[in-house]
């Protein structure tokens, strides 16, 4: 690995004398020795390090060495992302020379980025920039060995590519050193896959929430506060709740199952969102919103599943899974939907081996050169086949009706009419999955003359309609005959006696049938299925939680 070059000085900028004023009565000086490490790999920093005099130096360190990444000099500062996250470091700084340096922590550097725009936008360019090239060195140290026969290896590899944690991943099958370091590990085939990192114990098959506890993702996490606000779910709705609840001065805790994005964060591309007009991948937009909440000082809790909501009593209590329960005075419910699985007998065999939710590079990685097949009707299924196309031999859509033409955007269809690598097979349906370890072939059936063909496909793509992820609400909360929360308008008298509503008003926009909680984004009866729609809903709902909490 080179040095880190920076072309444009984004990454490296160097602050004037007049910027280091501004920050100057926010932080502490400090004298340190040449050699002294200022910050080490696992260690979470206490903020960020501007140098007046001498010399820091960053270095990765690894079972393998030391490799120099950059020097920073007078006017120069440390830290990247996880500045703001409070997430350990996985890089080592010390003093290249005696140096004198302004140690800037926490509070004061959120105060500093939420205050002043200027130094704002140098901190996070920087920021974003250098954790960037963190996650394409896949700095770090950590290895993630998989199987492609294992679906709990796909799940990690995007576990960790959501949550932006660099990793190197050596895949058991392709790399002929991998059958000694399972010996001398004494690895055995249902252990794998296996995370392991030089300084912390190793993880054999580990569950998502074991992996954010071994890499302090949640370190931050306060579960004796009583916040303002409980958003549970980190996707579009939930994300744009809290950039908006944190940066109105709301004490803010989200709660996310799985890691920031949602059904958004598995888009290979979104074309239709205001103001990009190239579009954007789902994971981009995701990582933006995530630092934008955090800077704001959101608290995110990743691999944090709600299990239920204890509603009768202030504050809210929300239980969570494999942690303690965590308190508030208002609820956002943005926990969305999730694609409903196709009805097959030995569906769950082929999860995350063949038979996909979701089209991002990492899906598409395993598709290159081979026929695959997708199932829906809607936008996701016409992204993911367009995208796909691109990567695979060839691409069969799959769908029950007479057409796209009901369901899907006209910019998709046409995009799939001219494609000579996607074919469109209407009124048919998938009716069986076959393989031994991974999807070797399937077989569908024509609705109407009942034909039945079978292909070698090793790769399914299930995008059809959403079922929403209330059960966690345990009926606290009217819902709609498909399971969706309802709320304001859509609440009838009848709802509200049910649920012994206890006010004169009638519930706002966006409240469900317990006054202070409230649902936004696609688990909302009724909502429109879309990005911008479940960023506007999150947002408003913001504005009626101050309305609440002030009655
Ligand atoms: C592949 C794909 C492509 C798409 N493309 C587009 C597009 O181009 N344009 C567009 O406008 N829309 C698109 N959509 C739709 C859009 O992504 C959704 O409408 C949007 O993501 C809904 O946002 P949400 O925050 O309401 O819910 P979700 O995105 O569903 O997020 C809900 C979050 O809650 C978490 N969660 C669930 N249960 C719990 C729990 N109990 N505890 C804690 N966390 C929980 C989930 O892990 C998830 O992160 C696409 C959807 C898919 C799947």
């Amino acid at each position: 690995m080179a040095e880190w070059t920076d072309r444009d000085g984004a990454m490296f900028p160097t602050l004037t004398a007049e910027q280091i004023a501004r920050l100057a009565p926010l932080g502490v000086r400090r004298r340190v020795a040449e050699g002294e490490v200022i910050l080490d790999p696992g260690t979470v920093p206490r903020g960020l390090y501007v140098v007046l005099e001498g010399r820091l130096e960053v270095v990765s360190s690894s079972r393998a060495g030391e490799v120099h990444i950059t020097a920073h000099g007078p006017g120069q500062f440390t830290g990247e992302v996880n500045v703001l996250t409070g997430r350990p470091s996985l890089v080592r700084t010390r003093a290249a020379a005696p140096s004198e340096l302004l140690e800037v922590n926490h509070t004061a550097l959120r105060h500093i980025v939420q205050t002043d725009p200027e130094l704002s936008d140098i901190f996070l360019r920087a920021f974003v920039r250098r954790r960037a090239r963190i996650i394409a060195e896949a700095l770090g140290d950590l290895v993630l060995l998989g199987s492609r026969y294992s679906a709990a290896s796909l799940r990690l590899k995007e576990f960790l590519s959501r949550n932006a944690q660099p990793y190197t991943y050596v895949e058991v099958e392709r790399d002929p050193g991998v059958q000694a370091l399972i010996e001398h590990f004494g690895i055995s085939p249902q252990e794998i896959p296996v995370l392991i990192c030089h300084d912390r114990p190793m993880l054999r098959n580990p569950s998502d929430a074991d992996v954010a506890k071994s890499l302090g993702f949640n370190v931050e996490i306060d579960e004796s506060r009583v916040y303002d606000l409980i958003v549970v779910g980190a996707g579009p709705a939930g994300l744009a709740a809290a950039v908006y609840a944190a940066s109105e001065g709301l004490d803010v805790l989200v709660l996310e199952g799985n890691a920031p994005g949602g059904q958004a964060g598995s888009s290979s591309r979104i074309e239709n969102y205001l103001g990009f007009p190239l579009g954007l991948t789902g994971q981009d937009l995701a990582a933006r919103a995530f630092v934008q909440a955090e800077k704001f000082g959101a608290q995110i809790a990743i691999a944090r599943m709600a299990a239920g909501l204890n509603c009768s009593r202030q504050p809210f209590s929300v239980d969570c899974v494999g942690a303690d329960p965590v308190r508030g005075r208002a609820i956002i419910v943005a926990s969305g939907a999730e694609y409903r699985r196709l009805s097959l007998p030995n569906l769950r065999q082929f999860e995350g081996v063949g038979v996909y939710y979701g089209a991002t590079s990492l899906e598409a990685q395993l598709c290159v050169d081979e026929e695959i097949a997708i199932v829906g009707g809607g936008d996701s299924a016409g992204q993911a086949a367009v995208f796909l196309s691109g990567i695979a031999k060839h691409v069969h859509v799959v769908v029950r009706g007479p057409g796209l033409a009901e369901s899907m955007s006209r910019y998709l269809i046409r995009r799939i009419d001219e494609s000579g690598a996607i074919s469109l097979r209407t009124r048919t349906e998938i009716v069986s999955l076959d393989g031994s370890g991974h999807l070797e072939r399937l077989a569908w059936s024509h609705r109407d003359t009942g034909a039945t063909e079978s292909r070698d496909i090793r790769h399914l793509f299930s995008m059809t309609g959403a079922s929403p992820n209330t059960a966690w609400l345990q009926g606290c909360v009217a819902l709609d005959d498909k399971q969706f929360v309802k709320t304001g308008a859509d609440l009838s008298a009848e709802d509200l006696e049910a649920a012994h509503w206890p006010l004169h008003r009638h519930p706002y926009l966006f409240e469900t049938s317990v006054p202070q909680v409230f649902a936004v984004g696609d688990v909302r009866s009724g909502s429109v299925k879309r990005v911008a729609s479940a960023v506007g809903e999150g947002s408003v709902a913001v504005q009626l939680v101050h309305r609440v909490l002030a009655e």
